[in-house]
């Protein structure tokens, strides 16, 4: 089988061919046919991790099909679709697992791509658990990003405390940024699109949003104050002074969700009493809220805009991310 793998800490991406793998007792072969290429990715090119081990084979955003089981494997069959994301397994016995809180394991959390090979393959291996189910009507290669930058936008909206109706800014139109204002606009939300510059508005009216605020403009904090005030705001940008923009833009019990690593942010502690503010962070989620994601999507329409590269074209398909001119995210596709 082919792989695209990073054989030390800021090398290239080179192909090669290896043996195809075999599970081992808990995990799952894939067959992949479809890998996003998310800008995390570039931790593990560029050797930003410590103690990842090389060569590795990057990639969290797989759609493949099952197609050999380890032993006592009980809930997958071969033939069946399924998608894997950043999350992928958790030791289930410690105290953060034993609440729920598989995110925060504190003993073995599993990163594909990280701590074992990722998509960027013709076939891959991954533990049972991480593992999530793919609706019949979703094509793989639309899919592929709803496992990193899907779940991480629909998951931290229907855990940022709006209901139906509030008020819901997302800042930031790129590749996470597309797909939170789709998922605010069918979750029900008054849906305000933030972007610098106002050519971007028509697509953010065509991805759903109610109002479109330009940030070089206008000030995104009095024109949410206009509508009432915001009861969350998703950034999805990386600028910690463009975020700390937004806060003002919060109404009285409202939340900024923060999903993007960025330097430290200013908060003023009197907005936060006095509004009963909050500044958040939100965790991608595990396998079960990426089948959560990828129902959603298939249910309201939700499609991440793609372009597609074939595996052999990996080095290339890389820098267009990195370039960060991708409408809006590039997807290796296995052609089988
Ligand atoms: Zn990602
Ligand atoms: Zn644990």
């Amino acid at each position: 089988m082919r792989a695209a793998q990073v054989a030390r800490p800021g090398g290239p991406l080179e192909i090669v061919e290896r043996e195809i793998p075999e599970p081992g007792a808990g995990w799952v072969r894939i067959r992949v046919q479809a890998c996003g290429i998310c800008h995390s990715d570039a931790m593990v090119k560029e050797g930003h991790l410590a103690g990842l081990q090389y060569p590795r084979v990057p990639g969290h955003e797989v759609i493949g099909v099952i197609d050999a089981l380890g032993d006592g494997v009980k809930a997958w069959k071969q033939g069946q679709q399924v998608g894997v994301g950043w999350h992928a397994g958790h030791c289930g016995y410690c105290d953060a697992c034993r609440s729920g809180d598989f995110f925060g394991c504190q003993v073995q959390v599993l990163t594909t791509g990280i701590s074992f090979d990722g998509g960027y393959a013709d076939y891959m291996l991954a533990p049972a658990i991480g593992v999530a189910a793919v609706p019949e009507d979703l094509d793989p290669f639309e899919a592929a990003p709803l496992m990193c930058a899907g779940i991480t936008t629909y998951n931290a909206l229907r855990n940022s405390g709006a209901r139906a109706g509030d008020v819901v800014a997302v800042q930031g139109l790129g590749g996470l940024g597309h797909l939170g204002v789709q998922y605010a606009a069918q979750m029900g939300f008054k849906t305000v699109g933030i972007a610098r510059g106002q050519d971007k508005e028509a697509l953010a009216r065509q991805l759903g949003a109610h109002h479109y605020v330009d940030s070089q403009a206008q000030d995104p904090a009095a024109e949410l104050q206009k509508l009432g005030g915001a009861k969350a705001i998703l950034t999805t940008v990386t600028d910690a002074s463009a975020m700390a923009a937004m806060l003002g833009g919060l109404g009285l019990n409202g939340t900024l969700m923060i999903v993007g690593v960025s330097d430290s942010i200013q908060v003023s502690p009197a907005l936060l009493i006095f509004g009963r503010r909050a500044v958040k962070g939100w965790y991608s989620g595990t396998a079960k809220d990426s089948e959560d994601t990828l129902k959603f999507s298939a249910v309201t329409g939700v499609k991440s805009m793609n372009e597609a590269y074939p595996l052999d074209r990996v080095v290339e398909a890389y820098d267009r991310m990195i370039s960060g001119k991708a409408r809006f995210r590039v997807v290796l596709k296995m052609e089988q």
